[in-house]
């Protein structure tokens, strides 16, 4: 189980998929926690961005390429796209 955070972007407030104790909420920590998890999933321990959805909305490319399922997460091309395909960016 996580812990609870309120998403800044949306304004949501959800339950983290993973548990990162509080003095591990920054990237390099939670990467090395939790090597196999997916982008977002280590974002809501990082930046407290519920979902891929929030995420996009501050990149500099234009989301409206993706997708994005009842989770927020981001598709491409009709796959799933854990991180910003490479192709897209400039
Ligand atoms: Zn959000």
């Amino acid at each position: 189980m996580g812990y609870t955070v309120t998403c800044w972007s949306c304004g949501k407030t959800y339950e983290t998929e993973l548990d990162a104790p509080p003095r591990n909420r920054r990237p390099t920590p939670v990467k090395t926690m939790f090597p196999d998890a997916e982008q977002y999933q280590l974002e809501q321990c990082i930046s407290g961005i519920c979902s891929d959805k929030c995420y996009d909305k501050y990149i500099i490319i234009d989301p409206s390429v993706f997708t994005y399922d009842e989770k927020g997460r981001r598709f491409y091309k009709g796959e799933r796209a854990v991180f910003i395909p490479d192709e897209l960016i400039p």
